[in-house]
């Protein structure tokens, strides 16, 4: 056994003594554990967040449909939670349905990711799939082509399956404050708030229960945190009996009734009406499929009995040893090319992961500045500007094709050559570090030929006004100091030429900045600019040096 396995034994064991005390008395006069087989199992097996890694996708499915033949098919439910495609990549995206039909998948709801290549690549993707897709709190304009899935049958906001006998209602839910849909223009869809999802989701398990069904199950990409998160929704609701959740890319593995520690976070609660509610999730990549094991009662409430051994939640791990169906493989290697090295990291950079990474001078970002600059050289720019939130993940040892078009850049934007005024461009730069202290959808600009840095200590972030971007300078390939910008009193006549991530023109806070540019031209695609680079240097320093410098509050 190992550390982590037996480390959440001893929390489950440890939690049912509490979680016995805590549920029992409230969940009494509903629960009614003792009546012959008037109980239902269910063995859910969930993934979220796989962000399009098919590789480690086809290793998960490979070790799943093993699994499968050694458990009942009459009480097995197989869910993904959203952000399993991602980008603009047909090819990839489509071998992602692929594989989730080899998987056997059920459930599907839409993350932020699905969205990403718009709402018709999206319909086409979700038209093949032999799964429904649940989406309980999005408005979906008449125009929008999702609108097609629901005259497919492929769309639902509930959807009752039933199982060895057993009625099983399910709703699914998109992250809230997030812009879906860049790429739909008029026909964007919206996202209800906090409490329009709660009332959303509250009515349709009324509608459920008035079916007659009981055993609610919801499939969330609303995150764990915060306003309208999983924990918020799973107390402020009536019915729901389990949360299959995602967006937060959190392992929440085995049964607490209390946060353990930051790996060990409550997911046993009870709802409006004192029901137990369970909340689960993977910590995504598709390094991990959840188990959830659950027992109803015939109010279909979960019971959560320790001794009975009523409820179990334990996670499959995969490694790159981990063996890989020669179908599925197949599929992969048409979809993605043969992997090969194209340069190694002499220095490496190891990422974190984290959000608060994007609030920092980025190492992987920086190679993306330099090799924009790089390909923009016939046009001269000043400065490359690039929001954190484009590249992914750090660079270490060798680098191979996969990594910079699958993990490093998976949305293979466009960069833009465009001359901004000196205003417009300290406007960009601010715009952007404001998000970093007011947002969790930091878009920090990481860059070239330049160095700032960013004030945290500054009064009224929230105001936009604030000026929170100073020592502004731009240097030459020595690190000279070549021009110098006051950033309290910036020019409105002189130009700044920069080569921008083609991201900015379209997000609602940075394209009022940027439809002022002149002069805006092409200048390529994310994966072929990094790539032309790799190939031509072979190694690279992946290092802070001191591009941004960020002062904490
Ligand atoms: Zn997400």
């Amino acid at each position: 056994m190992s550390y982590k396995k037996l480390f959440s034994t001893i929390i489950l064991s440890s939690v049912f003594a509490v979680g016995n005390i805590v549920f029992a008395d409230s969940t009494n006069s509903v629960i009614d554990c003792g009546k012959g087989n008037s109980t239902a199992n269910l063995n859910i097996y969930y993934i979220n967040d796989t962000h399009g890694e098919l590789v480690n996708l086809g290793k998960l499915i490979t070790e799943l449909n093993k699994i499968k033949k050694s458990v009942n098919p009459e009480t097995t439910l197989i869910s993904t939670q959203g952000d399993m495609y991602i980008g603009r990549n047909h090819k990839r995206n489509a071998a992602m349905t692929k594989l989730l039909n080899i998987a056997g998948v059920e459930l599907f709801t839409l993350g932020n990711h699905e969205f990403d290549d718009g709402s018709h690549q999206l319909s086409k993707e979700l038209a093949k799939g032999k799964f429904v897709t649940l989406m309980t709190n999005m408005d979906i304009p008449d125009g929008n082509p999702l609108n097609t899935l629901k005259n497919q049958n492929k769309l639902f906001s509930s959807y009752v399956m039933t199982k060895n006998g057993e009625k099983y209602g399910f709703i699914g839910a998109a992250p809230i404050g997030v812009n879906l849909g860049l790429f739909d223009k008029d026909n964007q869809v919206s996202v209800y708030d906090p409490n329009g999802t709660s009332a959303a989701l509250n009515a349709e398990v009324k509608k459920l229960e008035e079916q007659g069904v009981n055993k609610i199950i919801l499939v969330s990409h609303l995150g764990y945190f915060g306003d309208g998160g999983d924990l918020e929704i799973a107390k402020n609701t009536e019915g729901i009996d389990v949360i299959l959740g995602g967006h937060t890319h959190l392992e929440i593995d085995g049964i607490q009734t209390k946060d353990v520690d930051k790996t060990h976070l409550t997911n046993l609660v009870l709802s409006k009406k004192g029901e137990p509610v369970v909340i689960v999730q993977t910590c995504g990549m598709a390094k991990d499929i959840g188990n959830l094991k659950v027992t109803f009662n015939t109010n279909g409430v979960i019971i959560t009995d320790s001794k009975k051994n009523t409820i179990s939640n334990n996670h499959i791990r995969i490694d790159k040893n981990s063996p890989t169906d020669k179908t599925i493989q197949r599929i992969v290697e048409k979809a993605l090319g043969v992997d090969k090295v194209v340069a190694v990291a002499k220095t490496p950079f190891v990422s974190s992961g984290t959000t608060e990474e994007r609030n920092l001078e980025n190492p992987t970002a920086n190679l993306l500045c330099d090799a924009a600059f790089e390909a923009a050289k016939g046009k001269n720019p000043d400065v490359v500007l690039v929001h954190s939130p484009t590249v992914r993940g750090g660079l270490v040892g060798e680098i191979t094709t996969y990594q910079v078009k699958y993990s490093m850049l998976p949305f293979n934007g466009q960069m833009f050559y465009a001359e901004l005024t000196e205003k417009d461009f300290v406007d960009l730069l601010n715009t952007e570090a404001l998000t970093s202290m007011t947002t969790d959808n930091s878009q920090m600009i990481q860059v070239h030929g330049m160095k700032y840095v960013v004030d945290k200590t500054v009064k009224n972030p929230q105001n936009p006004d604030t000026i929170c971007v100073k020592d502004i300078v731009f240097v030459d390939k020595n690190n000279n100091v070549v021009r110098k910008i006051n950033s309290n009193n910036p020019s409105e006549k002189d130009t700044v030429k920069c080569v921008v991530a083609g991201y900015l023109f379209l997000d609602k806070r940075t394209k009022l900045i940027l439809q002022n540019a002149k002069n805006v031209q092409l200048v390529g695609k994310e994966q072929d600019i990094v790539l032309k680079y790799l190939k031509k240097h072979k190694s690279i320093d992946a290092v802070r040096e001191g591009r941004v410098t960020v002062i904490e509050k």
